[in-house]
């Protein structure tokens, strides 16, 4: 079975003092029994990897396709894990938007990514506009056929599911619609790759306390991939105990 992971996306938020939140989660709210994983800002993986010695995995929320040169803002996957982190978010909707990161090139930092030894968590997901004219799981089939490598393995790589107009506006799914996205991802993964039923598959999109045990419940969600609830250790323990 797919291991449990609760992973909070910092986004373009957090500073060093921001880790004093980090101290709370480690002494009020860790639960053991699921894998916990925070993916700050690049500036903050290695102060947050020294201050958790372990204790939570560290993650970058972007990786370039190449190892090194000239790529001016970039980093490299070897660099992330050269700073503390062993994993990556990669394709997430805020970088097909903002930098118009296509399947292709969220294939290649895949790649990159297992190669430097980092667990990529692959983010695929449907616009509200994509939703209404029926055309969620073809979208998401085909995110996952162009987005996903060969080389994904469920030790080196995580799903998650985030449909783009949840993501940060307070409104979710149906349980029956996230069942049914989940159960088509681990249809596809199954099919394509000898160990895809233990692929774990996070749901994300405003996951909140008060809703994590509910989708916690949904078949085939493994965990979650949290935003802004997971600023802050009173938002995201919960959710963490509730996986
Ligand atoms: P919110 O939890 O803020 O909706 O963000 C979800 C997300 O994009 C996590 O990657």
């Amino acid at each position: 079975a797919p291991r449990k992971l609760a992973a909070g996306n910092w986004k373009m938020n957090g500073t060093l003092a921001s880790l004093a939140e980090i101290d709370q989660l480690l002494s009020d709210h860790l639960a053991p029994g699921c894998d916990v994983l925070i993916c700050p800002p690049a500036t903050l993986v290695h102060a947050l990897a020294a201050r958790t010695q372990g204790k939570i995995a560290v993650g970058g929320q972007d990786c370039h396709a190449k190892t090194s040169g000239a790529h001016t803002g970039d980093i490299a996957a070897a660099q992330l894990q050269d700073a503390g982190a062993s994993h990556a978010i990669l394709g997430h909707s805020e970088r097909r938007t903002d930098h118009a990161e296509t399947d292709e090139q969220v294939r290649g930092k895949a790649v990159a990514a297992h190669e430097a030894g980092l667990v990529a968590v692959i983010c695929v997901g449907e616009t509200e506009a994509q939703r209404d004219a029926g055309q969620t799981l073809d979208v998401i089939s085909a995110q996952l056929a162009g987005s996903v490598p060969d080389c994904a393995t469920a030790a080196n790589t995580v799903i998650a599911y985030e449909p783009v107009w949840a993501i940060g506006t307070g409104r979710t799914p149906t349980n029956d619609q996230i069942a049914e996205v989940h159960a088509l991802m681990r249809d596809r993964l199954s099919a394509r790759f000898d160990d895809g039923a233990d692929i774990a598959l996070l749901y994300g999109g405003s996951v909140k306390p008060g809703n994590a045990a509910e989708i916690f419940a949904i078949p085939h969600v493994n965990g979650a991939l949290v935003g802004g609830a997971s600023l802050k250790a009173q938002d995201f323990g919960p959710i963490i105990a509730a996986l």
